[in-house]
């Protein structure tokens, strides 16, 4: 921009926004911009781009670290590690050789398919992990056409910068996850977006080679400071502000359920339907393994969307057996994670075989893969995790009955502590006592009878002692207080009836107080 179309710009802006709108001008600024742009490039981010620099992992290191986390999907694996070591191989190049091997290179972009919560994610994250890149996950159902409300394909570029704390020459070596493409086919599945054939065609442009503005279009305060923008330090060839997705890693993946259905039926002839459904459903998914480019365009794909997708592999769904290797064998499996929340209260379970069989058993009939596992978990332990940490209970066993009914389980659970629990119930009770007394200076004298029904209430209705107390003697500081006064009195002996009818009895102490004739005043007496 020249001085003068900058003075022109001034101008347009003074017209929509006043005359106090002012834009600082990048034409007496030079030195100044020069020494930001210095401080711009804290030490910390050279480190990181080290990592991508210096890349030199074989595939099969790849494919062993991703051992460690992920179960099953053993082709995946070996494809997107020999994928990814190509293509961040070529990273290295081009960085070494200043861009010159960028041009020609056809990059790897990879189609994952297959059902849901099988691991593609998961894959994927912990191969930017690896690698030391940053990693975006994206849904292709929320795009739109550019310049229809919603999000447009760019924004996940810009996502992938923030991911890499704004470092965005690291962004360019990152790697965008899109999933649900299977949605964007437009003769795909129901529930398919109308703009799907646009969605893809902005994809393809993606994929391939474009500059994508920092600043989204609909910000614009960043559009017109990109107006602004100075040359970048790189001899001025882009403007500051856009980044280039030549060798940003794409990776697209979906579901395809009916596509590996009419996959199937073109192997088998015709469906099995001697199977049982969830059996049947799963062999189904796998059939996504013999996918072909014309079954993708017959889908509706645009062919040259397709073609940009050279690497295609099909994840399998995980059976009962898988799902238990994934509860205990995987590194940050998430039966860990409940171990730790409950270690936070000091308690342990133990989880029978019985139990591991019964949670994979249930988790597959949800169709979801590990999400499945999720789901089982949360519903197993639910209750247990509510009640356990106000028990004494430091240690319990889950089995097959516990989890088929969680809920019967743990209240024999408490049944079976009720003693142990119903002491610290009535240290609970005690406890009440001291605080009253603090805050009040009267001290309440709970005998036997009295603090064994408010126990009852608390383990009948689940609330804590001090709950039932607090609304049990709500008004007891102020009639306590009428009395006192009348009768310096000052310790009150609590029976079975004060609470269960406190109203009642706070009246007819204060009742009886005043009737009776004020006494000689002693320093402390009882009621
Ligand atoms: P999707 O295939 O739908 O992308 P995800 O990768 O998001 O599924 O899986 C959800 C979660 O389930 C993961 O974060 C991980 O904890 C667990 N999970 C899924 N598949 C596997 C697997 N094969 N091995 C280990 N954990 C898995």
């Amino acid at each position: 921009m020249s001085k003068n179309d900058f003075d022109e710009f001034q101008k347009q802006i003074q017209k929509l926004f006043g005359k106090n709108a002012q834009m600082a001008s990048p034409f007496n600024v030079e030195s100044k911009a020069e020494e930001e742009s210095i401080e711009e490039e804290p030490e910390d981010e050279i480190d990181v781009f080290e990592k991508v620099r210096n890349f030199n992992l074989k595939p099969r290191e790849i494919r062993d670290e991703l051992d460690r986390y992920v179960i099953k999907q053993d082709e995946a694996k070996k494809v997107l590690s020999v994928a990814v070591c190509d293509h961040y191989n070529h990273v290295r190049r081009v960085i070494e050789e200043e861009d010159t091997l960028g041009e020609e290179y056809a990059k790897q972009n990879i189609l994952v398919l297959g059902p849901t919560g099988v691991g593609k994610t998961y894959l994927l994250k912990c191969i930017a992990r690896i690698i030391g890149v940053p990693f975006i996950k994206a849904d292709a159902t929320k795009f739109s056409e550019t310049g229809y409300v919603g999000r447009d394909v760019e924004d996940m570029v810009r996502d992938l910068v923030k991911a890499a704390d704004d470092n965005a020459e690291l962004a360019e070596y990152g790697i965008i996850y899109i999933d649900e493409v299977d949605k964007i086919a437009a003769a795909g599945e129901k529930g398919q977006s109308v703009n799907g054939k646009g969605v893809q065609i902005n994809l393809l442009k993606l994929m391939e080679d474009a500059d994508v503005n920092l600043k989204s279009q609909m910000d614009m305060m960043g559009q017109m400071e990109s107006m602004m923008g100075m040359m970048d330090k790189k001899g001025g060839k882009k403007p500051r502000g856009t980044i280039n997705t030549r060798h940003i890693l794409f990776i697209v993946s979906g579901a395809f359920s009916s596509l590996a259905e009419s996959i199937e039926r073109r192997i088998t002839g015709s469906k099995i339907g001697f199977m049982s459904d969830t059996q049947e459903e799963t062999d189904t998914a796998d059939y996504l393994k013999h996918v072909e480019t014309s079954d993708l365009v017959k889908y509706g794909f645009e062919p040259e969307f397709i073609g940009r997708l050279p690497v295609r592999v099909a994840c399998e769904s995980l059976h009962s057996e898988d799902l238990k290797k994934v509860l205990t064998n995987s590194k940050g499996s998430i039966l860990r994670q409940y171990e730790e929340d409950f270690a936070g209260y000091g308690i342990t379970f133990n989880m029978e075989e019985s139990a591991l069989n019964a949670i994979c058993a249930k988790a597959y009939k949800e169709k979801t893969g590990a999400r499945g596992l999720m789901t089982v978990l949360e519903k197993l332990f639910r209750n247990f995790k509510f009640d356990m940490p106000s028990t004494e209970i430091t240690e319990f066993d889950i089995n097959e009955q516990t989890v088929a009914d969680p809920k019967k389980a743990l209240k024999e659970l408490l049944n079976l502590n009720k003693d142990l629990h119903r002491k610290t119930l009535a240290v609970e009770v005690a406890v009440f006592v001291g605080h009253f007394k603090n805050e009040h200076d009267f001290k309440l004298e709970f005998d036997e009878s009295a603090i064994s029904t408010v126990i009852d209430l608390s383990v009948e209705s689940g609330k804590t002692i001090r709950t039932i107390c607090e609304e049990k003697f709500k008004d007891y500081p102020y009639g306590l207080k009428l009395i006192a006064e009348n009768t310096k009195c000052r310790n009150f002996k609590i029976n079975k009836d004060v609470i269960l009818f406190p109203d009642k009895e706070l009246s007819r102490w204060v009742v009886e107080r005043f009737q009776k004739a004020p006494e000689e005043p002693s320093p402390e007496k009882e009621l």
